[in-house]
């Protein structure tokens, strides 16, 4: 069996038949916007090596650039791959939504002249989980342990 992934409600599972290459961090535009984050971490498979095991009827796909289409789970928001017409063999899938996250790491970066300018700030001070200040917590935990997927 391949790798396997999902969307953040569960709704989508997704295997790779075949082993991702090309992983890499994408800054463009449309990634930050798509995401609400300052880049996305892609990876390649051949196209119809990201198959569908569940959720088919939940995934959504629009058209993002004059290039590309994204689709995403419909129920839950979780961008999961992009489709570019110039590269009709393969289809990029978020690297995170892999249920295992580290399998792949990226090896580069595109769109760099639209990096977001405090990105990745590996200088910040790091916290497991909550700051143990956190506004309206009194500790480092979530205020309940219902989270899908372990935070917010
Ligand atoms: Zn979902
Ligand atoms: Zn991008």
């Amino acid at each position: 069996m391949g790798q396997t992934g999902g969307c953040m409600c569960g709704s989508v599972r997704y295997e790779l038949h075949s082993e991702p290459f090309d992983g890499g961090w994408c800054h463009c535009r449309t990634c930050q916007l798509n995401s609400g984050a300052p880049a996305m971490a892609f990876a390649s498979v051949k196209n119809g090596d990201w198959v569908v095991t569940s959720g088919q009827s939940a995934l959504r796909t629009i058209r993002s650039s004059s290039f590309g289409h994204r689709t995403f789970c419909g129920e839950c928001g979780t961008p999961l791959h992009v489709k570019v017409d110039h590269q009709p063999d393969t289809v990029d899938f978020s690297i995170v939504t892999l249920d295992d996250p580290n399998a792949i790491a990226p090896e580069f970066h595109i769109f760099w002249s639209s990096k977001a300018d405090w990105f990745p700030g590996l200088d910040l001070p790091k916290h497991a989980r909550f700051r143990p200040d956190t506004r309206g917590l009194s500790g480092t935990e979530p205020p309940d342990d219902s989270s899908l997927v372990g935070g917010g």
